[in-house]
């Protein structure tokens, strides 16, 4: 008999029906994958490993003797606030499809700020022609924060694409082509020399307004952010200060404090901001699917349990 591996999805996603497609059809021989409503008793205490996607906790906790959950996200900061610490481990999704989607996407917002757009796009509206000043990309400074699977894989493009590469991380690090901070003082340093600074760290007690009032001075004159991590990384009221100050030229927003952005945000409509509603880097159903597949089956098979979060990190 196949092992039954619940799966617990946010209560209202249109995906599950997908997910719940592509996971079955991942799994196949391997284990038999059932919605959390359709378990019996006898299932449920079974149950050692369990699919889930910002899952309610009590669902979680009906399950007792869960050794760890894969998440079906790579933020899972939602999940580690939610499930208690001596509840099962968490593995986040760490699919290099994410990482390929991540860094086009900062490639390309990159390229928008590098070659001007939006200043082009304001003038249009406006019905002025006018020319300016283009720097090199080897003259642009890309400062990255974070490099793990997704910064990382960012910074490799934009060095790639002839940027000049700067990252940050939490402990030190050494990476081909691209000048290496860390820790306080290496932010300082970091910010105070990028034109375009890229927000790609994991949202913890740490990183929670890592970027304030204190940190948009020590950065350039017109320099740019990127935010494609989590909103709460950037204290907004600051950004918006720093933005009307004339200090920072824009800033790129694809998470918010508050998903969806509240109608009445002021970020909606600032000629200085550009919102995208968390798009950056979605989840590609069908590599995550086989991903999720093989980290199962080195479980269920070799009692493996893949790389998890570390509870005291934070991430
Ligand atoms: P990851 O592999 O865990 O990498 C995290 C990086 O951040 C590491 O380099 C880590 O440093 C660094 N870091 C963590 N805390 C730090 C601190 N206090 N100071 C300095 N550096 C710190 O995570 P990932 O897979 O790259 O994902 C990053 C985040 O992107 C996720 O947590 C998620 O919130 C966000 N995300 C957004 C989207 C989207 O569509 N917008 C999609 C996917 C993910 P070390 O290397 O020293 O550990």
């Amino acid at each position: 008999m196949k092992p039954v591996v619940p799966f617990i999805p946010e209560a209202q996603s249109h995906e599950r029906n997908v997910w719940q497609r592509e996971l079955s059809a991942s799994l196949s021989d391997l284990a038999e994958l059932k919605p959390f409503e359709t378990l019996s008793e006898e299932e449920r205490r079974a149950a050692r490993v369990a699919i889930v996607a910002n899952p309610d906790p009590a669902h979680v906790a009906a399950l007792p003797n869960l050794v760890w959950v894969q998440s079906l996200w790579a933020g899972v900061e939602r999940l580690m606030s939610e499930l208690p610490e001596d509840g099962p481990l968490i593995v986040r999704l760490a699919d290099p499809q994410m990482a390929e989607t991540m860094s086009e996407a900062v490639l390309a917002w990159t390229l928008y700020l590098h070659r001007d757009m939006p200043r082009y796009m304001l003038q249009q509206r406006q019905g002025i022609w006018q020319e300016h000043f283009l720097k090199t990309p080897a003259e642009r400074t890309v400062g990255v924060l974070g490099l793990g699977n997704l910064g990382n894989a960012s910074a490799q493009r934009l060095k790639a694409n002839g940027f000049t590469v700067t990252g940050w991380s939490r402990s030190e690090k050494t990476l081909d082509g691209v000048r290496c901070f860390h820790g306080p003082d290496g932010l300082k340093q970091l910010l105070g020399e990028a034109d375009i600074v890229v927000v790609l760290v994991p949202l913890t007690d740490e990183t929670l307004g890592l970027l304030g009032e204190d940190e948009f001075k020590a950065c350039k004159q017109d320099a740019a952010i990127i935010n494609f991590a989590r909103g709460p990384v950037i204290e907004t009221g600051a950004l918006l200060g720093a933005l009307d100050a004339g200090h920072l030229s824009h800033a790129v927003l694809d998470v918010f404090d508050r998903e969806p952005l509240p109608s009445d945000s002021p970020l909606w409509h600032h000629e200085k901001v550009t919102v995208l509603p968390h798009i950056s880097a979605p989840t590609i159903i069908s590599t995550a699917s086989r991903l999720v597949a093989r980290n199962l089956k080195a479980f269920l098979e070799a009692g493996t349990i893949p790389d998890h979060v570390d509870r005291k990190r934070g991430y």
